[in-house]
Order: structure tokens, then C-alpha cells, then sequence
């Protein structure tokens, strides 16, 4: 789907035109020259370390009560990647970043982005924004990454600590309950 309709520089409607082997979105008016390229948007991604476990949190937006997942941002302008790793930590956790390792570069076609993943270790009091509806502190060897997108990423982080890679199939938790982890329901 084309987000935009019209020209953000001149308002004409945008026109599908054959541009370097693509269709493109593009405005028809003489001297504007705008065109929609449509990149893939970079999104950083934190596999949280937090008191010797790994935080995944429910997006407050998810309907499906089973899935959580790595804590995710889009960067501001003039921040750096690992500048804004820790922000989105922050902002969405209150946790402070002592360390941030990349763990790779993740492509996400589907929703147009691109990751690029870290390893974060993290301090401080945990309490979630209302983005996000709950968290699992989770061992890491109960955890069960996706085959996809920010699954990968955790794979890598597991497979660098020699811990076995089992993916979660689809429909599956992303890990496995144990008593040693702490389903903890925050906000309301
Ligand atoms: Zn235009």
C-alpha cells in the first residue's frame, strides 16, 4: 500500500510512473520532481538483559494475549543507532543501558523496515510506559525465537552464549513458562 496520495512538496496527486526498474509514486508537476522511493525504515531493537534474564514485553496494541516481544523503536533524527536503543529502553521500561553490543542486521519485508538489533544490559527500576501492557523476565534458555525479524536476532543472542536455538513454531509462545520466570502484569 502507497501511503501517500498526493505530493508532500506541491500537493498534485502522485502518479505511478517506471523509475530505475520500479514502480514508483511520483509527482507529474514540471520543476517538483518529488518521488515517493519508499526505503525501508530502520527500526533498533534490544534484546534486554535485566538481573541475569532476558525482558520480552506485550505491545499494548497486540490483541494476541500470547506474544511478546523484544523492545523496538524507530530512531529521531541526529541519533545514532545506539543513542536511540537506549531512549526507546528508557522510555519504555525506565531502565538505564550499561552496555550495547550489536547482535546483526535483520531484514523485515514485510513491514518495510529494517532491523538492526543489540544486545543491551540493563539497570535500574522496571516500570513499563502504557505502549506497553505487560513483561516476562524469561531464563534465557527457555527462550523460543520466531523465525523471523527480531527472532533472528535473539537466535544470535542465544546461539553467542552456546545456548541451544529451538523456534518457536507459529501460533507458539515465544518461550516456555517455568517457575523460574515472572509473568509480571504491570499497568492496567
Ligand atoms: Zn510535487
Amino acid at each position: 500500500m502507497n501511503p501517500y496520495q498526493f505530493c508532500p512538496q506541491c500537493a498534485a496527486p502522485l502518479v505511478e510512473r517506471l523509475l530505475e526498474e520500479r514502480p514508483r509514486h511520483v509527482c507529474p508537476t514540471p520543476d517538483c520532481g518529488f518521488v515517493h522511493w519508499n526505503n525501508p525504515l530502520p527500526v533498533v531493537a534490544a534484546v534486554v538483559e535485566y538481573e541475569g534474564r532476558i525482558l520480552l514485553a506485550r505491545n499494548a496494541a497486540w490483541t494476541e494475549p500470547t506474544m511478546f516481544g523484544l523492545i523496538t523503536g524507530f530512531l529521531e533524527k541526529d541519533e545514532t543507532p545506539e543513542q536511540g536503543v537506549a531512549r526507546e529502553l528508557h522510555e519504555e521500561t525506565a531502565l538505564h543501558a550499561e552496555s550495547i553490543e550489536l547482535l546483526g542486521v535483520y531484514e523485515f519485508i514485510r513491514k518495510n523496515e529494517l532491523i538492526i538489533a543489540y544486545h543491551v544490559k540493563a539497570s535500574g527500576t522496571l516500570a513499563l510506559s502504557p505502549e506497553l501492557a505487560e513483561y516476562k523476565l524469561v531464563e534465557p534458555k527457555h527462550l523460543r525465537p520466531w523465525r523471523a525479524g527480531t527472532g533472528l536476532a535473539l537466535a544470535e543472542w542465544m546461539r553467542r552464549r552456546n545456548l541451544m536455538v529451538e523456534f518457536a513454531e507459529p501460533g507458539q509462545l515465544r518461550w516456555r513458562a517455568s517457575e523460574a520466570d515472572t509473568p509480571t502484569p504491570t499497568g492496567t
